[in-house]
Formats: structure tokens, sequence, C-alpha cells
């Protein structure tokens, strides 16, 4: 099981700063900006899985999370990592949501 099933399973403590019945936004462990969200579908998904509806779904989840902690006017960067290249630490497919400063 990859660590973010565990955090979702509540095996492994996070700080939740959001979440529905799709998915938990939580702040990163590692954060490389004063607001670093990581936004987790609940079902344990991969890039391949992507598709309209969950791509979708992640995207209007980002700018919930960016409303709620107040990053939505000032502007925010979203990143997904993907594979080996990409710098993928994680294999559970999640979104990054960085900002509260200019990148
Ligand atoms: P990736 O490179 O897979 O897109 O990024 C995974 C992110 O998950 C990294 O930014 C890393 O700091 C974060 N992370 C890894 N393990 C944990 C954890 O146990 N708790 C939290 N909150 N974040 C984690």
């Amino acid at each position: 099981m990859d660590i973010f099933c565990k955090i979702i399973a509540g095996e492994i403590p996070s700080e939740r700063v959001a979440e529905d019945a799709d998915w938990i936004a939580i702040n990163d462990i590692h954060p490389k900006a004063p607001v670093h969200v990581l936004v987790i579908p609940r079902k344990h998904v991969e890039f391949q899985d992507v598709d309209a509806n969950l791509s979708g779904m992640l995207l209007v989840a980002a700018r919930n999370v960016a409303e709620k902690l107040g990053i939505d006017k000032t502007g925010f960067r979203v990143i997904i990592n993907h594979g080996e290249h990409g710098g993928q630490e994680v294999p559970h497919l999640h979104i990054h949501v960085l900002g509260g400063k200019k990148l």
C-alpha cells in the first residue's frame, strides 16, 4: 500500500486542509512554498487512469482548496509529477497546489 493510501485510511497522520467524498487535501510534509497542498484521490489511481471526469474532479478540487486557503486571488501553481523522469516519489496520482508567494 502506498503512503497516500495509508494516509487516506488514517494509518498515517496528516494535516487535512479540505476533503470531500472523492479526494483529500493535505499539507505537504516538505513544503516548497508557504502553501503547499497535495490533492489526492481517495481511490488508488495513477496517471494511466486519468479521464475527463478524474482530471476535472482534481482541478475543481485544486481550485476549491486554493479558494479555501485564500490564494485564489494572488495565484498559485498546479503540478503533477509522473514517473521517474517526472520526479514522482509517491505512485498514487496527486496534484500539488503551491502558492502564498511569487514562485
Ligand atoms: P511527488 O514527487 O510524488 O509528486 O511528490 C510527493 C510529495 O509527497 C512530496 O512533495 C513529499 O514531500 C510528499 N510526501 C511524501 N510523504 C509524505 C507524507 O507522509 N506526508 C505528507 N503530508 N506528505 C508526504
